[in-house]
């Protein structure tokens, strides 16, 4: 199976609706834009990923970036690190990061998949783990206090353990009165998460955290600037609830730095942003020396599989940004994620629904 040979790439750009609008406190995402990858072995397997650019604006850039890298991997082995290795050497001078980062991260879980299909087995298992049930919240956005209510009411009553909310409203109070809201609804078994989408400066992090640790929330997300390690820092020292970041680093190298700096308690490497299955394989080693538990971010499918083998598994994000176009393997129910009956990450295309939301 070690002969086995990439034959060809082929991308699909799709933009599907969404249920909830994705609002945060520093934009909105109104629909998903979405790269779709099928990368082909000459075993007749084919391997799948899709990459999300959050904004349409993004879409083509990426999809370009995808095609002109296949006349660069065609013809070489199926074999993940290597062709991580080739495309690292390919963009040493340029810089492995924004949305050349995206694409290679695309072709490298695609790869991946394609791996796994090839061995019949769950990713999960080609990576040496077992696929078992994983704790799952579930992430709504900045959708003020009616709807945040009725969502987290919802959530609670489907028997997620715990949900996340955006805030990072006008004021404080606001905030409270969403986190409030939300509590009322779920009771004290259930945590709630919040997520501030780098909208706060560092001080007003600070006061507006010292006062929404009293209700006793589980992580404070994003208090500030994602960039700003050392203000996440701060932050952190002034608080006793947990920072939680991670989303935003492009590559384990952020990562490493971001822990150095000491500017989180918990992390959420964002798959595609970090490097794919092989750069989350990198940074869950980090997250393992620094004790950090790690959750996953979006890419809820592939993330799956990969927590399952990460050794400070914490969270899976439920976010469902792909549904419309994919079958649900992945299954929901009292609060954790079931998954792995399929060869490869689990990723079946509706195409009926990509040709409707083709771009
Ligand atoms: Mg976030």
């Amino acid at each position: 199976m070690s002969d086995t040979k990439i034959v060809g790439l082929r991308t699909r750009a799709v933009n599907v609706p969404l249920e909830y609008p994705v609002k945060t406190a520093v934009g909105t995402v109104a629909s998903s834009p979405l790269v779709l990858l099928d990368l082909q072995t000459d075993r007749g397997v084919t391997g799948h990923a899709y990459l999300f650019t959050y904004t349409p604006l993004a879409l083509k850039p990426v999809q370009q970036t995808v095609d002109e890298l296949a006349a660069v991997i065609v013809g070489h082995p199926l074999a993940p690190r290597h062709i991580d290795q080739l495309l690292q050497s390919k963009f040493r001078l340029l810089g492995n990061t924004g949305l050349v980062r995206m694409a290679t991260a695309g072709i490298d879980m695609a790869l991946w998949d394609a791996k796994a299909k090839v061995h019949g087995l769950p990713l999960v298992e080609l990576l040496g783990g077992v696929a078992r049930p994983l704790l799952a919240y579930d992430s709504h956005s900045m959708d003020g206090v009616e709807l945040a209510t009725h969502r987290a009411k919802g959530a609670a009553e489907a028997g997620f353990a715990a949900i996340k909310t955006k805030i990072g409203y006008p004021t404080l109070q606001d905030d409270i009165k969403v986190v409030r809201s939300i509590r009322e609804v779920v009771g004290d078994n259930v945590q709630i998460m919040v997520d501030y989408n780098q909208g706060l400066t560092v001080p007003e992090a600070i006061r507006r955290g010292q006062v929404l640790e009293q209700e006793g929330v589980a992580w404070v997300e994003e208090p500030t600037l994602q960039q700003d390690y050392q203000g996440h820092a701060k932050v952190r020292d002034a608080l006793n609830v947990p920072v939680q970041m991670g989303e935003n680093w492009f590559g384990p190298d952020e990562m490493s730095l971001a822990l150095s700096a000491g500017a989180c308690d918990l992390c959420m490497p964002d798959l595609m942003k970090i490097g794919g299955v092989t750069g989350w394989l990198r940074a869950s080693a980090l997250a393992e020396q620094h004790g950090l538990p790690m959750s996953s971010h979006i890419f809820q499918e592939f993330s799956a599989h990969l927590l399952a083998v990460s050794p400070t598994c914490h969270w899976l994000e439920r976010m469902d940004l792909a549904g419309p176009i994919l079958e649900p393997t992945l299954k929901f129910k009292d609060g954790k994620a079931y998954f792995g009956e399929l060869p490869g990450a689990g990723i079946v295309w509706r195409d009926q629904e990509i040709k409707r939301f083709s771009v």
